[in-house]
């Protein structure tokens, strides 16, 4: 066992070894930083973070040095503030962005073919090791602090429970990739948050010193730990923190029952004749956005050709699509979040039809065998679908609903759109076109979403979905099954099976 041990760990030592030349493409290297922090326990990291940070009065949160409560208390919420980092932090910060993905996409290589060849399954314990000797080596992994580096492998873990966890819908933990979102974690007590004045305040990291950050809306509890990302638009700090979020027992306004209807034209109708819409983007940006992603892809074909490096011209359009995709994002989360607040405030109950927005939005392209039919008017609805966010409606629900104790049902979906609420006549007629409802015995006459809102009210709850693993595959000894390795040949063995030859 030891020897296996040990045998791994030199393993380890060339996997990083072999995969460092073909990365430094992707990290820019900053260079004229020699300070190599030691490996330390975080407790003696909070330690030496404490004393690095001015004892300023108006210091709200950062590290608690008391260890005892620091594992009693948790994030419960997230609060996210922009982020106004120089020129100089913001190439820093981008540099240690690209060394965390690589951190995350080597340390799960790492995983897989320690499973595959041994049947090992390593953690984020087994694998700080690893760092330690690639922070040793690489200069531009140093340069990464080294809480940042564990809480990566931290994340890893939870990736690997979240997949194991037969409630939880998430897959197998997956490679980032190289235009994904950048983001760099941070440990409760590797920051500081200062408050400058009534629109600023600070957060403190570990080697960058204070970035300033625009106060939007107040912390209310104690931060727990951060993440800086760039998201296409600007970088952004969000940070985990304990507010102490008690679900009352009963609602405010008890017995107030509204049913939802989500559609692809309007996005949300209401039992009580509520329609709540809103276009994310106009005509002209979706045609600019469209124009920017064919010459992305054309660019991208000619490359490849060429089989050159990316330009700094395409990187500039890259650049600008993410930033386009940004806002849109921004919009629909904007939008979804104002609902889902205003709903749970005026209502103890509220009704959905139970939707897999997964296996809906799934592809009618079919096989090259058996091809699909009507591919084009359900890539539009897909499209449609994905566009109203109602996925991220449903995530914004349960969210509010903590703080208020509503309740979130969900009923059958079948036939809600074409039964009458008045009389119970359900008939594919019955909807005379995608807006107007008219019964085809009583002659009721409403809009087709606000009857279909009305008909999910008043339905029996439906019974409580299977999510995560279980719903993917219905076997149940699925759930102690260890992680397969999907991709058979990773880079990473080709480089070794090369150097063995
Ligand atoms: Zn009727």
């Amino acid at each position: 066992m030891v020897v296996c041990a040990v045998e791994l760990d030199q393993l380890t030592l060339e996997l990083f070894a072999n995969l460092a030349h073909h990365l430094f493409e992707v990290a820019q290297v900053s260079v004229g930083e020699d300070a190599r922090p030691v490996f330390r326990d975080e407790n003696q990291v909070s330690v030496k973070q404490e004393s690095a940070v001015p004892a300023s009065a108006n210091r709200v949160v950062g590290g608690n040095p008391n260890k005892c409560t620091m594992q009693t208390v948790t994030a419960d919420t997230g609060r996210r503030y922009r982020l106004y980092p120089t020129a100089e932090q913001a190439d820093r910060l981008a540099s240690w962005g690209h060394t965390c993905r690589w951190l995350y996409n080597t340390a799960l290589e790492q995983r897989q073919f320690a499973w595959q060849q041994r049947k090992v399954s390593l953690g984020a314990s087994d694998q700080c090791a690893s760092l330690t000797e690639a922070r040793k080596e690489l200069d531009w992994v140093a340069d990464l602090p080294a809480q940042s580096g564990q809480q990566v492998l931290r994340q890893l873990d939870q990736a690997y429970r979240n997949w194991w966890n037969p409630q939880h819908p998430a897959g197998a933990p997956a490679r980032k990739r190289k235009l994904a979102r950048l983001s760099i974690p941070f440990p409760g007590q590797a920051i500081a948050v200062r408050r400058v004045n009534r629109r600023w305040g600070t957060v403190s990291l570990p080697k960058i010193g204070e970035i300033k950050f625009r106060w939007s809306r107040p912390l209310g509890g104690t931060v727990r730990n951060a993440v800086v990302s760039f998201d296409g638009v600007g970088w952004h700090v969000g940070f985990g923190v304990h507010i102490g979020i008690k679900t009352p027992e009963v609602h405010a306004r008890p017995d107030t029952v509204v049913g939802v209807d989500r559609g692809a034209k309007v996005a949300l109708a209401m039992s009580d004749g509520r329609m709540w819409n809103r276009a994310f983007t106009s005509s002209a940006q979706e045609r600019d956005l469209a124009r920017l992603k064919s010459k992305a892809g054309r660019q991208e074909t000619a490359r490849r050709k060429r089989g050159a490096k990316t330009s700094n011209r395409t990187r500039k359009i890259r650049a600008e699509i993410a930033r386009a995709e940004a806002k849109i994002r921004n919009r629909r989360r904007d939008f979804v979040t104002r609902a889902a607040n205003r709903l749970c405030a005026q209502h103890a109950v509220v009704k959905l039809e139970g939707l897999h927005v997964k296996a809906m939005t799934a592809t009618a392209k079919g096989t090259v065998e058996e091809p699909g039919t009507n591919v084009r008017q359900k890539a539009g609805l897909n499209r449609a679908i994905l566009d109203k966010g109602w996925g991220l409606f449903e995530e914004a629900l349960a969210n509010r609903a903590r703080t208020t104790g509503t309740r979130i049902a969900r009923v059958p979906a079948a036939f809600t759109s074409q039964r009458c609420s008045r009389c119970g006549n359900t008939a594919r007629n019955n909807r005379e076109s995608q807006a107007t409802f008219r019964c085809g015995s009583c002659g009721h006459q409403a809009n087709a979403d606000v009857n279909a809102a009305i008909n999910i009210r008043d339905a029996a709850e439906a019974a409580p979905q299977l999510t995560g693993r279980a719903a993917r595959d219905r076997n149940h000894s699925a759930s102690c099954r260890p992680p397969t390795q999907h991709r058979r040949r990773t880079t990473l063995e080709a480089g070794i099976s090369r150097r063995q030859l």
